[in-house]
């Protein structure tokens, strides 16, 4: 029965710091959420004592050890070997896979290099986990260590193969012999507009230690809260829907988003359901909220144009914006905003228009107008809103927060909610 596991990660690109190592934390994660304690992450180069010594380390405080990398067909790739030795098993050729491999590489049209054949090579006894994506299988391997029942699960470095392999074959099969018989589940509330500090407080308030655990993380500008809750296969579902009820009541409409999602996804779902086209005219943000909103499948079915008018002759070519407002209030101002915001709305046609405009810094702040602020306005038939801002953090951080807070604003004018609630994001 599997308790607790430990994570090997392998490749010099992670030891000469080239790389993040961003296998260990998915499998963290999702080993946390199935209620398997992670004992230790090891990270070590392709050197062949130092994968001993990382193997037998992590073999010896837990029931699982999960590796990625090193199963590729160079010679760096030692992964397999390794742990065959380890074991005292022999390789064992898998007709298999090879065959498997042969198809991957003729339905691309290419030869197989003969030294891909490699990765049909499995210790004995090594149950496969198949590939769907790339040519290099992993393999479960159950093992005695020191007396102990041990599995070993060994897969592909690439995050990409790595992580639908993790899906597919491993999770099931970890939660199926997992200890105790309790599933976890979980629900993620994805937010904007209130401080990490002033969440926790909130969600202390609807929900107690013991009820579920409450995780944050912050993954600026957004903060998501993940509930996990422990319990009875029967029972698990009902109780975590309760406990998201009244996370909802509580946080309200900072709430953006449930599930795995995005500001642009979530404006983008809304503008839909609420046919509303959009247009967009951007000084600071420099064409960031375009993208970001260009970023959605379907995004042409709403978006009619971004404007991206850096400087002062394009505000009033392109849009209309007067010279006496920029001579009088200069580009970052109120005013200005609004000309850009219904210049923008009118020229493309569209029902809502999005304008900003701010100091990015490093340089070019004032006394009155210091590196962060940034306007922000909304124009629509029923509305012609601006705001002013003071963001904290570089140039862009600035960028990404100003780009965040409009889309917010979209966000809100489709739901009928108060715009530009404070933020919080300083750095
Ligand atoms: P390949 O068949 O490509 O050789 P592999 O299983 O041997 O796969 P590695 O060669 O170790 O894996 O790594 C392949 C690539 O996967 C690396 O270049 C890197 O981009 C990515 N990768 C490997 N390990 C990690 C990790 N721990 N976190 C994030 N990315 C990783």
């Amino acid at each position: 029965m599997i308790q607790r596991a430990a994570v090997i990660s392998t490749g010099d690109e992670l030891t000469t710091g080239r790389i993040v190592d961003t296998n260990a934390n998915y499998l963290a994660d999702q080993l946390t959420q199935i209620g398997i304690e992670l004992a230790a992450v090891l990270t070590v180069g392709d050197v062949p004592e130092r994968l001993e010594w990382a193997w037998r380390s992590a073999a010896a405080i837990s029931d699982v050890v999960i590796s990625t990398g090193g199963l590729g067909p160079t010679a760096d790739d030692l992964t397999t070997a390794t742990i065959a030795r380890l074991a005292g098993r022999k390789l064992v050729l898998s007709q298999q896979v090879v065959d498997h491999i042969r198809a991957f590489f003729s339905g691309r049209g290419r030869p197989m290099p003969e030294n891909n054949l490699k990765q049909a090579l499995f210790p004995e006894g090594a149950e496969i986990v198949p590939n769907p994506v790339g040519t290099a299988p992993g393999f479960r391997l159950p093992l005695t260590h020191n007396g102990r029942a041990v599995q070993l699960i060994v897969l592909p470095g690439v995050p990409r193969e790595m992580k639908p392999m993790m899906q597919a074959s491993v999770l099931p099969w970890l939660k199926a012999n997992r200890a105790g018989r309790a599933v976890y589940l979980t629900h993620t509330f994805q937010t904007f507009g209130i401080t990490e500090s002033a969440l926790d407080e909130a969600v202390g308030e609807v929900i107690s230690a013991d009820e579920a655990r409450i995780s944050f993380r912050a993954s600026f500008p957004e903060i998501s809260v993940r509930l996990t809750v422990q319990a009875d296969p029967e029972s698990a579902r009902a109780q975590l829907e309760a406990l998201a009820v009244r996370v909802r009541v509580r946080l309200g409409e900072y709430i953006y988003g449930e599930g795995e999602t995005s500001m642009e996804a979530v404006v983008g779902k809304l503008l839909t359901r609420r046919e509303l086209t959009l247009a967009i005219a951007e000084s600071c943000t420099g064409g960031l909220i375009g993208h970001r909103v260009t970023n959605i499948a379907g995004s042409s079915r709403y978006l009619k144009a971004d404007f991206v008018v850096y400087s002062n002759e394009a505000k009033m070519r392109t849009l209309g914006v007067a010279q006496s407002t920029l001579d009088r209030h200069g580009a970052v101002s109120e005013a200005c905003v609004k000309e850009m915001a219904a210049g923008a709305r009118k020229l493309a046609g569209a029902d809502l228009a999005l304008a900003t405009s701010g100091i990015a810094g490093p340089d070019g702040g004032t006394p009155d107008k210091p590196v962060g602020t940034v306007w922000i306005a909304l124009v629509a038939r029923d509305l012609n809103i601006a705001r002013r801002y003071q963001m904290g953090g570089d140039r862009q951080w600035i960028k990404l927060l100003a780009s965040q807070a409009g889309l917010d604003w979209i966000r809100r004018y489709a739901l009928g909610l108060e715009l530009g609630k404070s933020l919080p994001f300083r750095r």
